[in-house]
């Protein structure tokens, strides 16, 4: 069985980071994939190399000299080869790169070339052979991923080596160019690399111990989470909790392939273990996770006999698809609906957004409220405990914070409140207060 092991850009900062990151892999026999990021930054008023391609991409656009406007990024991959005592040169790397410049390449090509150097330099390190990501990871004419091109090609390739080093962050498209995912994406990469070896676990490597239940920019030192499902961690992250892509569990959630969070920098802790049934893990806690945003809108309707008028809902939402607004939740009265939307979304068009819907749903009242927050209370236990929802508002009223929205899906696997925005931080705090302060022994 072998894992997928992918280490983030602290992680591979600099020779230190990579001499951690050569003993946890060789510490297990089975760590026989690598992805890696870029380097990361050293401290914090560091640039990463993915921040500091995009600037030499701009610079030799604006007529810069490549090899000045490269320098930078090149600086930090000799240091790291320096340090690392090995024996390697990137140089004809560089001129290739040069050249490909100056033919033209693109903005992702420049960005991608941060972890294709980092991933020469650590396979060379590791022993590993490296294997370019153009080679197996594929982009479709729309520029979308193709799931089924790369598993089957990068299956293939995989297949025949033992041990190899594959970057993340970027493929190909079908004329060869190089394509990015979006930004922090070879955490996706690693997702699709494990799927395409049917890895028995694939470990993402980064600079926290996993998930927290909470933020700690918001709670102190909140507690860990130690196994949470993919479903939790979806309603978790689509709600701002960080540390890993977006997209990232999607290849693995299709395989049955479990992740674990690990920490680079104390690889003892367990971290968070990501699985895609907890049936047999009962969480600590009856919540599993508090996450948040701020800036919400909620355009708000009124509208007698609105339940019985057909179609009422299919027009309102036409006119907010026409202006690509996304409705993230739609409670609705008996004669009221409320779309809450990304105020960000309503930018530059409030004035025709409104004017539309009053003449196309004709409402007695139209009101567009501001500053809204949404908080959702993710968990898997909920299911079978009676009295979460009255917790959560017991915790908010008790902290006089007044609830605008209440929504909970039917999956019961979370509830998510509309407050304002001045309440946000506390409305965690008092949150985390009630389900895990109070639970703790
Ligand atoms: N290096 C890329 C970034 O900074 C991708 C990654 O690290 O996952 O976004």
């Amino acid at each position: 069985m072998s894992k997928v092991v992918k280490f983030g850009g602290s992680s591979l900062a600099d020779a230190g980071q990579f001499k951690k990151v050569a003993n946890i892999i060789k510490s297990d026999e089975e760590r026989c994939f690598v992805v890696p990021s870029a380097p990361g930054k050293r401290f914090p008023d560091d640039t990463k190399v993915t921040d500091l391609l995009y600037q030499c991409y701009e610079k030799v656009l604006t007529g810069e000299d490549f090899a000045k406007a490269f320098k930078p990024a090149r600086e930090r991959f000799d240091g790291i080869i320096k340090d690392l005592g090995l024996d390697l040169s990137l140089e004809d790397e560089y001129v290739k790169i040069g050249k490909d410049f100056r033919e033209g390449a693109n903005r992702d090509y420049a960005a991608s070339r941060g972890e294709y150097l980092n991933g020469i330099i650590l396979a060379k390190y590791l022993g590993f052979e490296f294997v370019d990501a153009a080679k197996g990871i594929f982009f479709d004419h729309e520029g979308k991923f193709d799931a089924d091109v790369t598993n089957a090609c990068l299956g293939a390739i995989l297949e025949r080596k033992p041990r190899a080093v594959i970057p993340g962050f970027y493929g190909a498209m079908p004329d060869g160019s190089i394509k990015t995912f979006s930004r922090g994406g070879s955490d996706f990469t690693g997702s699709v690399v494990a799927k395409a070896v049917g890895a028995s676990l694939y470990e993402n490597w980064t600079d926290v111990s996993g998930f927290l239940v909470a933020d700690p920019r918001i709670v102190k030192n909140p507690e860990g989470i130690s196994v949470i499902t993919y479903s939790e961690l979806r309603e978790l992250s689509y709600m701002g909790a960080g540390v890993l892509h977006e997209g990232a569990i999607f290849p693995v959630r299709s395989a049955n392939i479990p992740i674990n969070i690990k920490n680079t920098n104390a690889p003892e802790d367990a971290g968070t273990l990501i699985v895609p049934n907890a049936d047999d893990k009962p969480s600590k806690y009856l919540i599993t996770g508090i996450a948040g945003k701020k800036n919400f809108s909620a355009i708000s309707i009124e509208k007698d006999r609105m339940n019985s008028s057909k179609g009422f809902m299919r027009r309102l939402l036409q006119v907010l698809e026409n202006h690509a607004i996304f409705p993230e939740h739609m409670p609705t009265g008996i004669d009221t609906v409320s779309v809450v939307v990304n105020s960000h979304e309503l930018d530059g068009q409030r004035e025709k957004l409104a004017q539309r819907i009053k003449e196309v749903v004709r409402p007695d009242h139209f009101e567009i409220i501001d500053g809204l927050s949404l908080i959702a209370v993710v968990g898997r236990g909920m299911k079978s405990a009676k009295g979460t929802a009255t917790r959560v508002f017991a915790a908010l009223s008790h902290a006089d914070i007044n609830i605008r929205m209440i929504d909970q899906g039917s999956s019961e696997l979370n509830i998510i409140v509309g407050i304002e925005d001045a309440d946000f931080e506390k409305a965690i705090q008092v949150i985390y207060d009630m389900f895990i302060l109070s639970e703790q022994e």
